[in-house]
This record gives structure tokens, sequence and C-alpha cells, in this order.
């Protein structure tokens, strides 16, 4: 079996369509007896006092060829998802919890990694390798390296079921989504949408052999309908289906319901945090990040809450007014989407649909590489003759003066079987290994974009670009790392509320003329983007920010209150309608169970942490400013964002980092003016 394992081989890029279901759990097996026996002989064999490349340097051996197996059994896990990669990957996870727990609490280990750090050696250690010393002895306290034997086993019991019942939401919600479509006969049903989503629909019917077109809750086909589709019991019954995902409410009602998990999966993280010696989750989920206490977070929120709230409910008065003009005298949640893109259209006169045909995928792309190797001096080029795990993706190398930077792999389309949402996952990080040599990182880059249909190239929404160059600033970070240390190379190391820095500063480039010019060409005349409609689009670019602003607040109050707050006798829901009664102004209907689909905190790494899309989005609104005073394409302000953020990872403190780019702290300024909630924008 080892000879011909594939995940088991010394290769290069993972050789995705060699790997089989039934190759995961005895090469994870196998790499994690291996791994045991090694750490056991490197603790036995320690000097007196350890050194990096003693202790270090092995370990991060060992993480990598772990690293090299699983990362791609993920992958294929979240991309091409099948039942029974699904059962081979679910049989790992209480084996990896196990080990990891193991890791966390290895008394031996941790002597060690404190022996190193009091080390003589350690005083003159690069910022980077101290950083990660302090990160490592703290995450070995948050592993429950102090408590008693007892609390140890519950603690790794606590971890081993929370990555089961997290792992099960994922599927439950991929599952549900899945599990409705609606057919449709007569094309009349479909008045009001696009040729481009209809030309989809057909192919998804003919995809199952079926006549006609299909409506599935896959995002561009769900979005298609709640924006365009002039009938609105079909809004209503979309919206029913795709809102009540994985609940106790909807056509699939109590099927796949996710409810009982959440209070599961809430009951064990206040557990979690109360054996380590916290009061509540949040406060757990704060000890690794920039934000210092539940309050600050608190306060943060609740002080933009109060300053968009103004604009969000003059946002829906208008929208209310409109759509009351063209007879629906009571708007409801399926309708927000249809009138608010009609209103777009009547101040603006742009719609998302119009402006796709500027925006096709080459040219986007070849715009995107161009902004980002003139900011920061490299050159990205696409490479053939690779292996995939699908016929569209894509492979391309980042190169500096010839060399290779990194490499990333892109899987833009949104397909069945593959789970919804974007993506960036750091596939391998970049580091000197044992034997110093240097091991380039790798990135898969996933979106869920609508697909090329009716022979012509995909064309993007102006949100769909806007999303790929998110996922481009989190593929920068990842790839511009210059931290030979993996665990503070790229985004390791890097705490979670201001990961999202780089990814949102990228999304800038998307709404400024000089980066609009190079990512727009008509996909039949090449035509760049006419002036006129680039003007109507910068208008249009704060239509309904308030309203956008309140709803981002929502979820991030939602999620951090639900992990502060649990245990308080509130249910989910209960949490939820709180937080609702104070920032929103529109009250989805009582049976809507978006908390059952919210995948970030349930099953990603958000929990207690979704917040940091807006903490992070005040850095990085502040450090485009500078390029705003500067020049956006000015190339000095881009290798200095690159050298003082990129370049830097989790090797230092993300304030630090902040303040050596900008010269200052942070300011809320620039994020007010741009999602137009100052008073200079109003
Ligand atoms: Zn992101």
């Amino acid at each position: 079996m080892t000879a011909s394992n594939p995940l088991l081989q010394d290769f290069d890029l993972p050789p995705y369509s060699q790997i089989r279901p039934e190759h995961v759990e005895p090469a994870i097996d196998s790499i994690l007896a291996d791994s045991r026996s090694a750490i056991a002989k490197l603790l036995a064999e320690q000097p007196a006092t350890p050194s990096w490349e003693s202790l270090v340097l092995p370990l991060n051996e060992l993480g990598a060829r772990l690293g090299r197996a699983w990362s791609p059994v993920s992958h294929l896990n979240a991309v091409c998802n099948s039942p029974e990669l699904r059962a081979a990957y679910e049989a790992c996870l209480p084996k990896l919890s196990e080990y990891w727990t193991e890791l966390g609490q290895n008394r031996a280990l941790f002597e060690a990694y404190q022996a190193l750090a009091a080390s003589p050696a350690a005083a003159g250690f690069e910022v980077a390798q101290k950083t990660i010393l302090d990160h490592a002895l703290r995450d070995f306290r948050l592993s429950g390296i102090d408590l008693p034997a007892d609390k140890q086993k519950r603690y790794g019991e606590i971890q081993m079921k929370l990555s089961e019942l997290t792992s099960r939401f994922s599927n439950q919600l991929l599952d549900a989504t899945q599990a409705w479509t609606k057919q449709i006969h007569d094309e009349a049903q479909l008045a009001g949408l696009p040729d481009s989503a209809k030309a989809q629909m057909k192919q998804a019917a003919e995809a199952k052999g079926l006549d006609g077109w299909l409506i599935t809750l896959e995002f561009p086909s769900y979005y298609a309908v709640m924006t365009y589709a002039a009938d609105r019991a079909l809004r209503q019954e979309v919206y029913t289906a795709y809102s009540t995902r994985a609940s106790d409410q909807g056509p699939n009602a109590g099927q796949f319901d996710n409810g009982p998990l959440m209070e599961e999966i809430l009951d064990l993280r206040r557990e979690l945090a109360q054996l380590l010696g916290y009061g509540n989750f949040a406060e757990l989920s704060l000890a690794t990040k920039m934000a210092e206490s539940t309050e600050q977070v608190l306060g943060f929120l609740r002080d933009l809450a109060r300053r968009s709230k103004p604009f969000a409910q003059r946002d829906l008065d208008e929208l209310r007014a409109f759509a009351a003009e063209q007879g629906c005298e009571d708007l409801q949640s399926w309708d927000v989407g249809y009138y608010s893109e009609k209103l777009r259209q009547q101040r603006y006169s742009i719609s998302q649909e119009e402006v796709r045909a500027w925006f096709p995928i080459d040219k986007v792309l070849s715009g995107l590489f161009a902004i980002v190797e003139r900011l920061y001096g490299i050159q990205i080029v696409e490479l053939q003759d690779f292996d995939s795990w699908h016929p569209d993706v894509r492979l391309f190398e980042i190169r500096e003066n010839g060399e290779r930077l990194g490499r990333f792999f892109l899987d833009l389309y949104a397909r069945p079987n593959k789970r919804g949402g974007a993506w960036m996952d750091g596939a391998r990080d970049r580091r000197r290994d044992i034997r110093g040599e240097l091991v380039s990182p790798v990135a898969n880059l996933v979106c869920n974009f609508t697909p090329a249909v009716n022979g012509k190239p995909a064309l993007l929404t102006h949100d769909e670009v806007t999303t790929l160059f998110h996922e481009f600033g989190h593929g920068l970070h990842h790839l511009l790392t210059r931290v030979e240390h993996a665990d503070a190379s790229g985004i390791n190391g890097v705490a979670w509320d201001a990961v999202e820095l780089p990814s949102q500063f990228m999304e800038n480039w998307c709404w400024e003329p000089e980066g609009l010019a190079l990512i727009s060409g008509h996909y039949e005349t090449g035509e760049p983007l006419p002036g006129d409609l680039l003007e109507r689009m910068l208008a249009a670019r704060n239509f309904q920010s308030g309203l956008m602003m309140v709803r981002q607040l929502e979820f991030s109050l939602f999620d951090f209150e639900l992990h502060a707050s649990h245990g308080d006798g509130r249910s989910v829901l209960e949490v939820l309608q709180a937080v609702r009664d104070e920032v929103a102004v529109l009250q989805p209907p009582a049976w809507n169970r978006f908390a059952n689909s919210f995948a970030h905190i349930f099953a990603g790494g958000y929990a207690a942490g979704y917040y940091s899309y807006k903490w992070a989005e005040v850095l990085s609104a502040d450090a485009f400013s500078r390029f705003e005073e500067e020049g956006v394409l000015n190339p000095q302000t881009g290798r200095a964002f690159r050298e003082a953020i990129l370049a830097r990872g989790g090797s230092q403190e993300p304030m630090q980092l902040f303040v050596a780019f900008r010269g200052r702290e942070p300011r809320i300024d620039a994020l007010l003016r741009h999602s137009g909630l100052s008073e200079e924008a109003a």
C-alpha cells in the first residue's frame, strides 16, 4: 500500500487525479505513527539546552509531511465532495484531533520549548523566531498544558467532538444545498432573468438529463432569481428554500437540521473556554487576536452600528417608497434584492448584468496581474501540464527576477459537490527546510462564480471581480512572504482579526478608475469600460451601503454575543433576535434560519471572530488611504506595503506592522469615507 499510495510519495504538487478515498486513512495512519515515534526520539535526544535546529526544524519537517498528505485531502473534500471521500476524511478527523491535543499537552515538548526560549541563543534570535516561541508557549497553555490529567483528557474529548460536529455542520449544509432544485417548464416563469442566468439554468437541467430549466441553491442561481425574477411567488419559494437550508423549517424541514448541532457546538466551546480559565468562548477567542477585550470588540461594533443605522434606515425608506411606486406595498425579504436592483438601474442606469460584458475572466485576470506586478515588482505566468482535480482549474506561478516565489491554483466556478463561498487555502508554506533548502509556498484560490455558458467566456459581475481580488489578496499574503520559518510564514501565526487586511485591501483597486481600466474590456470588442459607465459605477458604489453595513454588523454582533453569552438561557434564535432588534432595520420572516447556514462560525475559523472583517477593514481602508495620497499604482508605496505587511506574515504583532507601514496607529475615518458613512460623504 505504501509504495502505491500517492499521498505518501514525495511529490512537488499533489497528484490530485491519483488520490482515491481508500488512500486517505492508511496514509494518515502511517504518517501519524511515524510522527509519534519521531517526536519521542527527538525529545529523548534533545541536548540539555535545545537549539532551534535540534527542536523546531525537525518538528517543522514532521508538520510539513503531515500537511503534504492532509492538505490535498481536505481540499478535495471541499471542492470534489463524494460520499466515499467524505467518509475517509471524517475517519481521519478524530485521529488528527487526538494527535494535535497530544502535542499541545506533551510536557517534555513544552519544557523543551521553555528551555529553548530561555536559552542564551534565543536572545539573539530574529524577531520571527522570538514571536514563534512566544506563540508556541501561549498555545501550549491554550491546549491545557497546565491542567490536571482529568481535565486534559476532557479537553481532548471536547476538541475531538468539535472537529466531528463542525465537519457534520458543513456536510449537512452542502447536502441541504444540493437537495433542493426546482425544474421550470415554462420560460415565462423566468421573466426578468438575464439570458446568461437562463442559459446556466438550462445547462444545469441538461446536466441532469432534464428538460427546461433547473433552479438550484448554488449561489449564482439563487442570486439571479432574487435579483431579477419578476415572478414574486418564485422569488418567495426560492428564498424560503435557501434561507431555511439545514434547519427545522422550509421544504426539507428536519432532514439536514443543523440546529441541535449548533447548540452542542456552543456548549462544548463554552466548556472548553471555562476549562482553560476563561469566562466564555469569546474571551478564549481573543487570547490569540489583536483585539484586547470583549468590551473593546463590542464597543467597536456598537459604535459602527450607531453611526450606520441612520444611513441604513434612509436606504430602506427609499427602497420601500420605490417598491410601493412599483405596486409592492408590503416589501418582504424576497423583494429586497429585486427592487434594489431596479432602483439601482433607475437611479444610476446601471445593473450588475450590464457590467458583466466588460469583465470577461481573462481580461480581469490579466488586469489583476498587471496591477500587482506594478505594485510589487513581480511577474505572474500561467503554467501548463499539471495534475488537477477538475478541467476548469488553472495554475500560475509568481516570479521575481525570473525566480519562482510561489504558485497558486485557481478554481473559479460553481458546480455540484463543491462547497459554496470563496476562500484561499495555504496548501504549502514557505520555509527553509532542515537541509537548508528553501521550499516555495503554494495556495489554492477557490470561488463559486457563474461558469461560462453558450460558448461565451465566463463574464463576471463586479461583485465577483471584487471577490476575486479579495481572495487574491489572501493569496499574496501567503505567497509573497519573506519569512523562512513555517510557523510565521504567509498567513501562519497572523492574528485572525488582522488576516483580512491584505484581502480587503486588494478590493480597493476594483473601485479605482486606474484599476478598472486594467481589468475591464468588452468580451466581444475588447473596448475598455466606457467613461460614462465607469462614472455610473463609481456613483453607485455606495448604493445601500448603510444597509450592507448594518447587515455585516448584525452577523458580527450575533456571532460575538452568541459566544460571549451562551449559557445564559437564551437560544440561538433569541440571541439573533436581540441583535436584530438592536441593529437591523429590516426584520426577516420568523422562519428564516440564517444561523443554520452560518458556516463561517460553526464550521470555519470565525467563531467569535466574524467581527474580524470590520476590524481589519479599518486597517485595510486606512492602509489604502496612503495609496490615495501617493498614487494608487505608485510602485514605491506598493513596495512599502509588500515589505511591511505582505512579507512579514505572522512574524510580528499586526499593530507593529501596520504602524511600520502607515507611520501611525489606524484611524476609522477612511473606512467611514469609503463606505459613504461620514459627514463628508453624506
Ligand atoms: Zn477573506
